[in-house]
Formats: structure tokens, sequence, C-alpha cells
């Protein structure tokens, strides 16, 4: 028997209207569903109904499926001739194992598709109305992993200061580390960042600081995760304001 097709799909950062049509049309017709923990359930209400809908859900203190389970059962069902979507939050490829999944299908002979999504720093940038890059303020833009393993040993030297942007995903419980961490790399304790939680929700909160009070705003205002932090000047509302005081629309504030 023919294997079926792994379709490793990103979800977007929340919405249903920020999926791809292409996802979209996967989701409506998939007789299952492998989805992890950030996918939104009004995107998985465009399932099938008799459609089998399987949860791994991963959450940092939760892991309720290991990555070689979650590799084994997308083959195995795979391999009983059933397409396979694999739903996931944002991008596949953005901090989503969706490289790891490939290749576990792809040594199994298995065919793969990927179809990429909104990952959280883009949603997050649209809905906070953060440009991620700016002709006049950031011309590189970075996306970081806050809660790898061995923080302190990462380099990201450069990568944070003025004319860059920096994404950090899954940075909300480490937010402590992290502003030490650039601040010993020499970026400016005032540095603007903003913490946007729940991005491209309707629960959504953008919360702005300088970088010496990230700590204290996480903390204070109770961040939850998903919760993106984003650290440079392209954050600070006084520089976009500026922006467009300079073609001629006035300011509200
Ligand atoms: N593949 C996903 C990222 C998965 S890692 C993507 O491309 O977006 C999980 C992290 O993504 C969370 O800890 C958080 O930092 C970020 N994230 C995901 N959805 C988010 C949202 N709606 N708002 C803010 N951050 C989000």
């Amino acid at each position: 028997m023919q294997s079926g097709t792994i379709f490793l799909v990103g979800a977007g950062p929340g919405s249903p209207d920020l999926l791809t049509l292409r996802a979209a049309r996967l989701i409506s017709r998939a007789r299952l569903i492998v989805h992890d923990g950030l996918v939104d359930p009004q995107i998985l209400a465009l399932a099938r109904p008799d459609a089998r809908l399987v949860s791994v859900a991963k959450s940092r203190a939760r892991h309720t499926m290991k990555q070689d389970d979650i590799n084994a059962l997308l083959v195995a069902e795979a391999r009983k001739g059933e397409d396979v979507v694999r739903l996931k939050g944002g991008d596949p490829f953005v901090f989503g194992r969706g490289g790891e999944e490939m290749e576990a299908a792809l040594a199994a002979g298995v065919r793969v598709e990927v179809v990429p999504g909104i990952s959280a720093a883009n949603g997050a940038a649209a809905a906070a109305q953060i440009p991620l890059t700016h002709r006049d303020h950031a011309s590189i833009v970075s996306f970081v992993a806050g809660q790898c393993k061995g923080l302190s040993e990462q380099d990201w030297s450069g990568l944070a200061g003025v004319g860059r942007t920096l994404v950090i995903y899954m940075g909300v419980s480490t937010a402590p580390q992290i502003a030490e961490k650039l601040m010993a790399d020499g970026l400016a304790p005032d540095m603007p960042v903003a913490v946007i939680e729940n991005a491209a929700r309707p629960e959504m909160r953008v919360l702005r600081g300088p970088l010496a009070a990230l700590p204290q705003l996480v903390e204070r205002e109770k961040v939850k995760s998903p919760a993106l932090i984003v650290i440079g000047e392209v954050t600070a509302e006084l520089v976009m304001q500026g922006a467009q005081l300079e073609v001629g629309v006035e300011s509200t504030c």
C-alpha cells in the first residue's frame, strides 16, 4: 500500500483568517489532524466533523508526548495510507520542530510537504504595529529562542542594538537573564523593548519599557506565554509617532 503524505502545516498566530488558503484547505479536508497546544480552537473547528484530532500539546512544563513519539506517530499513520495534517502554531520551520519531523518522515521514506504559516514574530509585529525593519531604524532582524538550554552560552552579541531588531520567542520565564545577558553584551539599559502577549488574538497586550526594566515589567504585568519580547528602536512608540508626523499626520496624543 502506498503511504500517505505528512503535511507540516503552519497555523499562524491564532485567528483563522491568518491561515494560508492552502492550510485552510488541508485542515478542512483532513481525516487526521495531529496538532500542538498553540493551535487555536477556532482553527480546529474548521476540521470535518468526522476528522480525528490528536493533540500532542507541548508546553514548557508539561510534555505530553515526546518528540520521538510524535515522529513515530506521524510516520505510522502515513504508512497506513493516511494523509496526516501535522498542525503547528505559527510557522513549522520557526522554533516549530518541523525540521525534525521532516527528517523523520524522509528517513522513513514517507512523502512530506511543508505549508508555511505566519510566524508569531510577523503576526505580533503587524498586530502591534511594530515594523520589524524600517529604513530609518532597523535593517537587521533576528529571531532567537529565549529558553533553550544553556541560554548563557548562546552568543547573541551583535544581534540587538542600534539599527537592529531582536525578536525573542519563549523568553517570558527567562526575562531577567535575557535583560542581564543583553546589557552584559553592551546594550544600553534604556533600549526600548516591547512584550507582546497573545499577539494577533482578541486578548492581545502590548507592554513597553526600557530594557533594564524588562524583568519588572514581565513580573508586574504577570505576562503569560505565549508572548514575544521585541528589542530595538522600532518598538518605541515615539519613534513611530515621529515618523507619522514627518509625513504630516497629526498625532492624537
Ligand atoms: N512555530 C511558532 C513558534 C513556536 S515556539 C511560530 O512560528 O510562531 C512558541 C513561542 O512562540 C511562544 O513561547 C511565544 O514566544 C511565541 N508565540 C507563539 N504564538 C504567539 C502569539 N500568538 N503571541 C505571542 N507569542 C507567540
